[in-house]
């Protein structure tokens, strides 16, 4: 693990997705921001992001890569991870609309409806207030999932808050797990990203 003082290592889940942006904002915030594409890249993360992109088939990837058991494995003994889009179906317990035989690392004790938000509204953008940040963020969401229903465990960040989905949650956090269903990524605004920097300094051992 990290030493105390050193500037963290976040991993960004590189075998499929979009995985620059997250490295340029990462890095903007000043953390050792670094592509994780073999398990000895993960070994050197304190932090792991898991970008937008299709899930089925990043699983299908990390299975052929044999990133799968070690990302599970660290994920389950505590490694922070921030999944965006398809990362936070990467990241849930159980998957509605789920391609067949569809897996996921899992971590969040979550359900997420894959491409939830339905065909006709494939993507839009949108404010909202997400917990912890004063000023509403921009979200981005395409082809987006949202979580369908979660264990007691698991914090509600941001709902969405106008529209036919309104009410629908798009933001959670369980312990050292975070997700959003749009793309913090995209649009300039660091601020959730630093969210996950502060969890991945608190995590710290
Ligand atoms: N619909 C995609 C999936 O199921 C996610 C879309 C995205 O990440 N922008 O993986």
């Amino acid at each position: 693990m990290s030493e105390a003082g050193r500037r963290p290592t976040i991993g960004v889940f590189a075998l499929q997705g979009d995985v620059r942006e997250h490295l340029r904002v990462l890095t903007d915030l000043g953390v050792r921001a670094t592509a994780v594409r073999r398990p000895a890249e993960l070994d050197a993360c304190d932090g792991l992001v898991i970008p937008g992109g299709e899930s089925t088939t990043m699983a299908k990837l990390a299975r052929t890569f044999d990133l799968f058991e070690p990302l599970r494995q660290r994920i389950k003994g505590g490694l922070p991870a921030f999944g965006t889009c398809a990362g936070m179906i990467m990241l849930a317990d159980r998957i509605e609309d789920g391609a067949p035989g569809q897996e996921t690392l899992g971590g969040l004790d979550v359900t997420v409806r894959r491409n939830a938000f339905g065909r006709q509204v494939d993507s839009f953008e949108g404010d909202l207030e997400f917990a912890g940040i004063e000023q509403p963020v921009h979200a981005v969401f395409i082809r987006a999932p949202w979580v369908e229903e979660h264990g007691p465990a698991v914090e509600v960040l941001a709902r969405v808050d106008e529209g036919p989905a309104m009410g629908r949650i798009v933001a959670v956090r369980q312990g050292p797990l975070m997700a959003t269903s749009f793309h913090p990524e995209w649009g300039g605004d660091a601020r959730i990203h630093r969210v996950f920097v502060d969890l991945v300094l608190d995590h710290r051992h």
